[in-house]
């Protein structure tokens, strides 16, 4: 773990290796470098094995990250895999998206005492490529079929963890998606730079390849109801995520003046996967962009605009650096890969000429000072207005729920429109729907989302068992 060093211990350095900005800025493949066996066992081994799991405690999943650390450190990544499958249905796509400078990382006990944290994402996913690499991913072959069928709505990582999970009990389970491919923003949002689509698409391929039905290209409320549904299955799970982009409300706004963030990476994700150029896709080829937000998507559009060719890509956010939303590892990334970023810059008006957008005038902001117990607000600095110029702006100002409840006036809805469950049982205010994932948390982070769908599947079972008791009782 330690090198004894002219009498001291030292650990050894943190290693994770990106490919470099000007290379980045070529392709969209991901931009880590999968470590060699040697560097992940050695990554492994610095894990001092400090006896209170900071990390897993910090990890959603509660993923047993020390016991898989000393296995992948002892050279024994077969075992280390069967640990991390325990907790987690999909680890290889944590292990690169999870935002582990919040999570696992941030509370690494290396990292609380001055030392770089132990890259745990990067081993973890190191060794799910391992186990798909070398058939140590066993197929869904449940020990005995049962009768009953799920319905699951959204393919994203809630459904498609819940779908996993069920149908190893030998649930009968069927995913709905009006999405051409299985996946939610694992595939359509998340662009390739940070997770390649065939990590996604293994996944899908092997909950096929054990039993479970997709059914692609079928908006629920749309091609088939809530209630037909819940005809056709014993129980629905509701995991469609939120999709309501919120708009900027600012003079000058026009219906086509701003691109949406999602679809200007849903336009690039297809290109990658392969699909034909469609016309009104949107690029940014040789254009001055601008991006509106701090968050994840933020991050993923103005890094998408480098890669396209974008002649500049501008981030403005109305907060400073400490409170943006967003992975802090994001924004280095952005900034090594050329993006300018406009701290405490809140836009005001959208500027054109006839139809076509030349700029964003923004105020520059100022934090106050907190009251106690509040975080610190944000006023406009007077006369300092400016103006950046533009010839797309994005907006990315986060995501709401759409309207789904209208088809099924019974559901009960929080006044966001997020979906209201029991905290533990995930149960819905209809009998036999359940819900999970974003659709009930509110944009969020796909191992919350895992972790939902892996807890209300495990409910799932445990209202069936329970019924069956009881008719037998
Ligand atoms: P989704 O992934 O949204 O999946 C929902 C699915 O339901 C979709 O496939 C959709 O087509 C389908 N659907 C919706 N309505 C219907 C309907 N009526 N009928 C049929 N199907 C329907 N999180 C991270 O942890 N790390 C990141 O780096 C990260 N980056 C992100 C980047 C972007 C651009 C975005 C938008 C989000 C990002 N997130 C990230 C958040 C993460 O992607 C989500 O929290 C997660 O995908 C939520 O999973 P979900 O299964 O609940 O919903
Ligand atoms: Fe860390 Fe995420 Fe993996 Fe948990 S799932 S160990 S938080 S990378």
């Amino acid at each position: 773990k330690t090198l004894k060093q002219g009498g001291t211990f030292v650990v050894e350095p943190r290693r994770l290796s990106k490919a470099s900005a000007e290379l980045r800025a070529r392709g969209f493949g991901e931009i880590t470098i999968p470590p060699s066996t040697e560097t992940a066992e050695k990554q492994a081994s610095r894990c001092t094995d400090c006896g209170v799991p900071f990390c897993q405690n910090a990890c959603p999943l509660q993923n047993n990250i020390p016991d898989w650390l000393r296995l992948s450190a002892e050279n024994e990544p077969r075992e280390a895999w069967r640990v991390a499958s325990l907790t987690s249905t999909m680890p290889e796509i944590c292990g690169r998206i999870c935002p582990q400078d919040r999570l696992c990382e941030g509370s690494c006990t290396l990292n609380q005492s001055g030392w770089d944290a132990v890259t745990i994402g990067s081993v973890e996913a190191w060794l799910g490529d391992q186990a798909f690499a070398n058939g140590w991913v066993e197929p869904i072959r449940p020990a005995a079929e049962r009768g009953e069928t799920v319905g699951i709505v959204g393919a994203g990582p809630a459904g498609l963890a819940a779908a996993d999970r069920l149908r190893s009990e030998g649930y009968q389970v069927v995913v709905y998606d009006r999405h051409d491919r299985a996946g939610g923003l694992l595939i359509y949002g998340i662009p390739g730079f940070k997770l390649e689509k065939h990590v996604v698409q293994r996944r899908v391929d092997r909950l096929i390849d054990g039993g479970v039905q997709f059914v692609l290209g079928c908006e629920v409320g749309k091609d088939v109801t809530l209630t037909e549904l819940r005809d056709r299955h014993d129980v629905v799970l509701l995991a469609m995520g939120v999709y309501q982009p919120r708009i900027l409300s600012a003079p000058g706004r026009g219906p086509d003046s701003t691109v949406a963030a999602l679809s200007y990476l849903t336009h690039q994700n297809r290109r990658d996967l392969g699909d034909a150029e469609q016309d009104g896709w949107h690029e940014a080829r040789g254009k001055r962009v601008v991006v509106i937000g701090g968050g994840d998507t933020a991050m993923d559009c103005v890094r998408t605009a480098v890669r396209q060719g974008a002649a500049s890509v501008t981030c403005l956010y109305r907060r400073d650096r400490e409170n943006m939303p967003g992975s802090a590892r994001e924004v280095v990334n952005a900034e090594e890969e050329g993006v300018v970023f406009e701290w405490l810059a809140a836009p005001k008006a959208l500027l054109s000429q006839g139809d076509q957008v030349t700029g964003v005038r923004a105020a520059r902001m100022q934090l106050t000072e907190a009251a106690p117990g509040q975080r610190r607000d944000i006023v406009p600095v007077p006369g300092a207005d400016f103006d950046v110029p533009a010839d797309i702006v994005i907006e990315a100002l986060g995501f709401s729920p759409e309207p789904f409840a209208a088809h099924e006036p019974d559901l009960r809805l929080r006044d966001d429109g997020t979906i209201k469950v029991g905290s533990v049982s995930f149960a819905t205010s209809l009998p036999g729907v359940f819900a999970a994932g974003d659709a009930v948390r509110g944009a969020s982070l796909v191992v919350w989302a895992v972790r939902e769908g892996q807890d209300a599947a495990a409910e799932i079972d445990r209202y069936f068992k329970t019924r069956t008791e009881e008719v037998a009782a």
